[in-house]
């Protein structure tokens, strides 16, 4: 590892002005992706910022409009196994359970997953071009090996994935993020956290230099999804692994008509994909196959396979339809046993 200077922060603000002191600082939270990073010299911070004594960044809290407020530095873990996570939000309980591994889910932080880096091999290997990592280097995966990159969304700059299957989650309940930066406090919906890659894919959000991620909040409506959601994570093994493909659906359902829906998709593209417009196929109908189909086609318009990864345009498909099925019948995608049914 390169050397670098090390400040603990004691509060929000400390945190900030130590970010601006140096901005080529990074922030440090559970460090299971950051520190990785580091040994393999794919980030080289002059400085880190360790924000893991701030109380700020604590706790889950019942928000005024009767929402959840969940703090940047709760453990994934917490969240998935907060009762009130599993009684009004289980859809998020199930995408975080969805992800790595129970160790791993207990160092990570909230705000880390959401800040959590690409897969993409060639990003990891600083031997090789990649315009995230040196922008301007070129993109290795294009003309690669590319079975885990994204089929929605990319550019000629960067064909990545966002790796994180909490994101699907809080993308799909419309989640919204809270920054404090140098120029105090913002919220971010969560469809305009993540950005798509264009011609600027060293940037995977929308924060600005100096900024920390404070909280997610759960709005009070989402919990209207709460009885019909599913998370379908597809992958190579059973645990332990990346997404090729996830789903999160979520359906509101009344008299046996739907009457909001909400879908997204994971391993797919830059960001959790979602598009109103295949949400709004579903709604003021019946939750039957020939709308979740609807759905699925308009969700996907616009899919590109390159030479490996073509195979997910159909997977996508099927997971799309089966991940509707589950919600529909209120029959979510188990994730301790992962069977498919
Ligand atoms: C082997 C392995 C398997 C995994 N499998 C999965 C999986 O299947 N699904 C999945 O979703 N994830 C998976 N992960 C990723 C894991 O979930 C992330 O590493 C973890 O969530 C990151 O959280 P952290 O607190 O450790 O972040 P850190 O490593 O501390 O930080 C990650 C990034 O977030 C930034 N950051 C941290 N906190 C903040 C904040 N409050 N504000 C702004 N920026 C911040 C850091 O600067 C850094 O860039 C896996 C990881 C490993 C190592
Ligand atoms: S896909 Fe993106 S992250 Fe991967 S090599 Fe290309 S530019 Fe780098």
């Amino acid at each position: 590892m390169n050397p670098y200077s090390y400040h603990r922060a004691d509060s929000l603000e400390d945190a900030v002005r130590a970010l601006a002191a140096s901005p080529d600082a990074r922030i440090v939270a559970g460090g299971t992706n950051l520190v990785d990073l580091m040994k393999y010299r794919v980030e080289t911070p002059a400085a880190l910022v360790d924000i893991t004594r701030i109380e700020a960044l604590n706790g889950i809290a019942e928000t005024e409009d009767g929402g959840l407020r969940i703090g940047a530095l709760v453990p994934n873990t917490v969240v998935a196994e907060d009762a009130r996570i599993a009684e009004r939000y289980p859809l998020l309980a199930s995408a975080i359970l969805a992800g790595a591994t129970p160790q791993l889910r207990n160092a990570a932080t909230t705000g880390g997953n959401l800040n959590q880096r690409t897969r993409c091999y060639y990003f990891y290997d600083i031997k090789t071009p990649c315009n995230k990592r040196e922008p301007g280097t070129g993109c290795g995966a294009i003309g690669g090996v590319n079975r885990i990159h994204a089929i929605l969304g990319a550019s000629e700059h960067c064909i990545a994935t966002h790796p994180s299957d909490m994101c699907v989650g809080l993308a799909a309940l419309g989640a919204e993020v809270r920054i404090q930066g140098p120029n105090g406090a913002r919220s971010i919906p969560f469809a305009d956290y993540h950005r798509l890659p264009g011609d600027a894919p060293e940037r995977d959000n929308t924060l600005q230099a100096g900024e920390i991620v404070e909280a997610v909040i759960l709005p009070a409506e989402a919990e209207a999804y709460a009885a019909h959601h599913s998370y379908l994570k597809l992958r190579d093994r059973l645990s332990y692994a990346f997404a090729l493909v996830s789903v999160a659906a979520a359906l509101d359902i009344r008299d046996g008509q739907i009457a909001s829906a909400r879908l997204a998709l994971g391993g797919v593209a830059h960001k959790p994909w979602r598009r109103e417009e295949a949400e709004a196929l579903l709604v003021g109908g019946r939750a039957d196959e020939a709308a979740f189909a609807a759905a699925a086609t308009s969700l996907l318009a616009g899919a590109e396979g390159r030479e490996h990864n073509g195979f997910k345009i159909d997977l996508a498909r099927r997971a799309i339809l089966r991940s509707l099925r589950q919600a529909a019948a209120g029959t979510p995608q188990s994730q301790t046993d992962k069977r498919i049914a």
